[in-house]
C-alpha cells in the first residue's frame, strides 16, 4: 500500500504537485492519469524518495522509504528506461542492482526470462531498442520481488506488441495481490488496463475513484437527430418540452429521451429525418473535460496549441483537435 498524506512539492515558484492525499491499494492496477505536465513523475519521484516533497509525506506499507530494508524488495519502478550504464549488459546491470539489495544472484536469470531479454543478456544495453530497454526497465523493477510497482508512461513509444505484454504484465502483477501504479496522459490506455483511477491537474486531485464509477459518471449517453428541417424539428421538440442543442449541420443532440422515443415523434409530425443515432461520449473526453482547466493556451503560427500549464509541451495525440479550454 502507498499511503500520500498532503504530498506537495515546489520547484522554485513553480507548484509541480499540490497537497495530493491518497492512497493505492493492492490486488489492482491503479491508473494515474493526468495530462503532460500535471505532476505524475514529480508525485512517483517522491514515492521513491528521489525528490523531497515540500511538504506532505508517503508511507510505504506504513514506513517512509528511506526506513526500508532493501527498498527494491519492497517497491520496484520503471521510471526513465533509458537511465542505465549502457557499458553495461543487461546481465551485469541486474546483477550490481541484486548484490546491492541483498538478492540472490538467481533471481537475475528468472526476470530476464519473464522479460524475454535472455537472448541479449550479455549485449550491452547502449545499443537497446526503446522497447528493449523498458523491459530492462521492467526486469530491475521485479528483480525483488516486490509487493509495490511503479511504472511511469511504461508503453510510451513501444509497438503494439509490446504494449499489450506491458498490460498483461501489470494485469498478472495486480492478480498476484501486488499494488501497482501506472502513470500516462492517455485516457484510453488507462481505460484497457486499470480497475482504480487517480487523476491529477496542474498537480491537484481531480477524482480518486474506480473505472467503474468513473464510467459512469463521466460517459455521457445522448441521441443524434439530423433532419433536413431542424428549425422544425426543434419546434416539435419544444412542445414535447424536450431540451435539444444544435451542433450544426441540421444535427441536433438530445439527452435523456431514448432514440425509438424520438423516432416515434419525428415519424407522428411527418418529419423526415436523415439521421437518428445513440451516441456515447468518449472516456478520453470525460477526460478532458476533467482536466480543462488545467491546461493552458498557447497562440502558435495563429493556431491554437493546448500546452500544459508550466510547461511549454504540446498537445499529445489522441487529445483531439477540437477541445476547449473550460471558461475561455
Ligand atoms: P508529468 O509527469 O505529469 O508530465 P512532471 O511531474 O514531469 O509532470 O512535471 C510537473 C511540473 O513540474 C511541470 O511544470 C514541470 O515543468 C515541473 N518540473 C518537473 N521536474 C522539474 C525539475 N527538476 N525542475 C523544475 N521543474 C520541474
Amino acid at each position: 500500500m502507498i499511503e500520500l498524506e498532503g504530498l506537495t512539492k515546489y520547484y522554485g515558484d513553480t507548484l509541480a504537485v499540490d497537497h495530493l492525499t491518497f492512497t493505492v491499494r493492492p490486488g489492482m492496477v491503479t491508473g494515474f492519469l493526468g495530462p503532460n505536465g500535471a505532476g505524475k513523475s514529480t508525485t512517483m519521484r517522491m514515492m521513491l524518495d528521489l525528490d523531497h516533497p515540500t511538504e506532505g509525506t508517503v508511507r510505504i506499507d506504513g514506513k517512509h522509504y528511506r526506513q526500508l530494508n532493501d527498498p527494491l524488495t519492497y517497491i520496484g519502478a520503471l521510471l526513465d528506461a533509458k537511465a542505465v550504464h549502457g557499458g553495461r549488459s543487461a546481465v551485469n546491470h541486474l546483477l550490481c542492482l541484486a548484490q546491492s539489495n541483498g538478492i540472490p544472484r538467481e533471481r537475475v536469470g528468472e526476470v530476464l526470462d519473464t522479460v524475454g531479454l535472455t537472448s541479449v543478456a550479455d549485449k550491452r544495453s547502449k545499443g537497446f531498442s526503446l522497447g528493449m530497454s523498458q523491459r530492462l526497465g521492467i526486469a530491475a523493477a521485479l528483480l525483488g520481488d516486490p509487493k509495490i510497482l511503479l511504472f511511469d508512461e511504461p508503453v510510451n513509444g513501444l509497438d503494439p506488441e509490446g504494449i499489450h505484454w506491458i498490460r498483461n504484465l501489470m494485469k498478472n502483477l495486480a492478480a498476484q495481490g501486488r499494488t501497482v501504479f501506472v502513470s500516462s496522459h492517455l485516457m484510453s490506455e488507462m481505460a484497457l488496463t486499470a480497475e482504480h483511477l487517480v487523476v491529477i491537474g496542474q498537480g491537484r486531485l481531480m477524482a480518486d475513484m474506480s473505472m467503474a464509477e468513473f464510467i459512469q459518471q463521466n460517459s455521457r449517453s445522448y441521441v443524434r437527430m439530423r433532419s433536413p428541417e431542424p428549425e422544425r424539428l426543434l419546434d416539435v421538440l419544444h412542445v414535447e418540452g424536450i431540451e435539444a442543442v444544435a451542433v450544426g449541420n441540421g444535427s441536433l443532440e438530445i439527452d435523456g429521451v431514448p432514440a425509438d422515443e424520438l423516432g416515434g415523434l419525428a415519424a407522428r409530425h411527418q418529419l423526415v429525418l436523415h439521421e437518428l443515432s445513440p451516441q456515447r461520449a468518449s472516456l478520453e473526453e470525460a477526460f478532458m473535460r476533467l482536466t480543462a482547466e488545467s491546461v493552458e493556451y498557447h497562440a502558435h503560427d495563429g493556431e491554437p496549441v493546448a500546452a500544459y500549464a508550466g510547461t511549454q509541451e504540446p498537445a499529445p495525440s489522441g487529445w483531439g483537435a477540437d477541445w476547449q479550454k473550460k471558461g475561455s
